[in-house]
């Protein structure tokens, strides 16, 4: 079986391609100017879903993801490095800032059982990388000194800008915002800038062979990708926004320096909402992860959630979801340790679910049906399930979540309360029955204990 996926830029499924057995794949990484809001989780949980998906076929997967530490300007007026800006906030240096909010990724990736990827190069530390890269691209033609010293990327020297978006050159307009920076010096508006002159900035700043500046945010990706998986990605990932101009100049940069497709498959996650509206920081609708803890949800009850809803399907997300999910999610888990010693069943269903272009809804709806389905062996039933688990990363075998039922806890009762009238025959039946429904009994001179068997 293989995973068949959307490619942006064709429009269409296509078998993600491999290089020998190896899948060599780059996701876009944060701007770690602030926390990463669940909605760049839901972007960065689609390459954890691909990653898994792929090894659950056999394949091996390299990811490479980085870390955007310089060179993002922020989209107001003031066009300024993120970083530099969070920094006068914080009144810390923007690199502490960087390494402030790059812990806190890792930390929610953790939390949301997102395999850590192979290499998370940060921009700070490639810009010799990129400076070669944009050597390179002068040498080749396809970049020019700009009126004001800067580096420019000459749009039109590339013929096929805009077959990932559909933004050919003809048809943007002077005047739309490609860039957020203020780049004076470029002869032409779609160009944009590999090399930034520090001009007054002194912070966050390198030499180069064409003065004192900063790279800017485009070239940090082609510079990583074509050196870290050497000159080929299968697959890149990314959100749906980073279509155009990121990814659009990302491949001009990377063909330009090749003269080859260097990407195979571009695939782009739709945007999370929240509560009915866009997730981001400039309309003031940002959800964490922290929070979603804080109101006591396990996070891979979102990690669930998230899973619910196809990835190229725009997604609304609200508390009633994270809730229901975290109610699932403690049902299975109760479903799946009940065997000791459940053993993975490979589950064809589900994997060709997941190896159509990523059906986590309907592996999802599978699964429902076997907890439910009781004319199957229960084996084949809890085996499928920790089958799916090393794609759907729920944690299903986790024990210590078990919550007990009322039920139970009733049970318990009526036993603490037999033991205290020395009814030992109630209390011998009773620990019988708990015993047959998964619980460990032991009677010590403090009262009874219990555990999960
Ligand atoms: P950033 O840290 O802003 O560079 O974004 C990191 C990733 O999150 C990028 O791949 C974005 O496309 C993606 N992203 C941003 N906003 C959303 C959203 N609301 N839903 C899903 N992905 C998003
Ligand atoms: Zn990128």
């Amino acid at each position: 079986m293989q995973l068949t996926i959307y490619n942006t830029m064709s429009r269409k499924l296509q078998p993600v391609t491999s290089d020998g057995n190896q899948v060599k794949m780059y996701c876009c990484g944060p701007t770690v100017y602030r926390d990463a809001h669940v909605g760049n989780l839901r972007t960065f949980l689609l390459s954890d879903l691909i990653r898994r998906t792929l090894q659950a076929l056999g394949y091996e997967v390299v990811l490479v993801q980085n870390i955007t530490d310089v060179g993002h300007m922020s989209e107001d007026l003031l066009a300024e490095d993120k970083m530099i800006t969070q920094s006068r906030v914080e009144k810390i240096d923007p690199f502490e800032i960087a390494r402030k909010y790059e812990a806190s990724f890792h930390a929610d990736l953790a939390q949301l059982n997102i395999l850590p990827a192979d290499i998370y190069p940060r921009a700070s530390e490639c810009i010799s990388l990129m400076q070669d890269l944009i050597s390179s691209l002068l040498l080749k033609g396809f970049a020019y000194v700009g009126s004001d010293g800067s580096i420019y990327f000459d749009a039109a020297s590339f013929p096929g800008y805009g077959e990932i978006s559909g933004n050919h050159l003809d048809s943007l307009k002077p005047g739309y915002r490609y860039e957020y920076s203020d780049d004076r010096g470029k002869r032409f508006h779609a160009d944009w800038a590999l090399w930034k002159l520090a001009g007054h900035r002194t912070e966050m700043v390198w030499d180069s062979p064409w003065g004192i500046g900063f790279p800017g945010w485009h070239i940090e990706c082609s510079a990583m990708s074509l050196h870290f998986l050497r000159y080929h990605v299968n697959l890149h990932v990314g959100g749906m926004d980073l279509r155009f101009p990121h990814h659009e100049n990302e491949r001009a940069q990377s063909n330009a320096m090749t003269g080859s497709e260097v990407v195979d498959l571009w695939v782009h996650g739709e945007h999370l909402l929240f509560e009915g509206r866009k997730m981001s920081k400039s309309s003031s609708n940002v959800l964490l992860l922290a929070e979603v803890i804080g109101k006591g949800y396990d996070p891979l009850a979102l990690r669930l959630v998230l899973l619910e809803n196809r990835y190229r399907s725009q997604m609304d997300l609200t508390w009633d979801a994270i809730s229901a999910a975290h109610k699932t999610l403690k049902r299975w888990r109760a479903f799946a340790t009940q065997l000791h010693s459940a053993k993975r069943v490979e589950n064809e269903e589900i994997l060709k679910a997941l190896s159509e272009d990523l059906d986590t809804p309907r592996a999802i709806q599978i699964i429902r049906t076997l907890e439910k389905n009781s004319d199957l062996a229960i084996e084949f039933r809890v085996g499928s399930m920790l089958f799916a688990d090393q794609v759907l990363g729920l944690d299903l075998t986790r024990e210590e979540t078990r919550v007990l039922s009322s039920d139970l806890s009733d049970i318990l009762e009526q036993r603490a309360k037999a033991r205290g009238e020395k009814n030992w025959a109630l209390s011998d039946r009773l620990r019988e029955d708990l015993e047959s429904k998964g619980l460990l009994i032991e009677d010590s001179q403090t009262g009874q204990e219990w555990r999960w068997r």
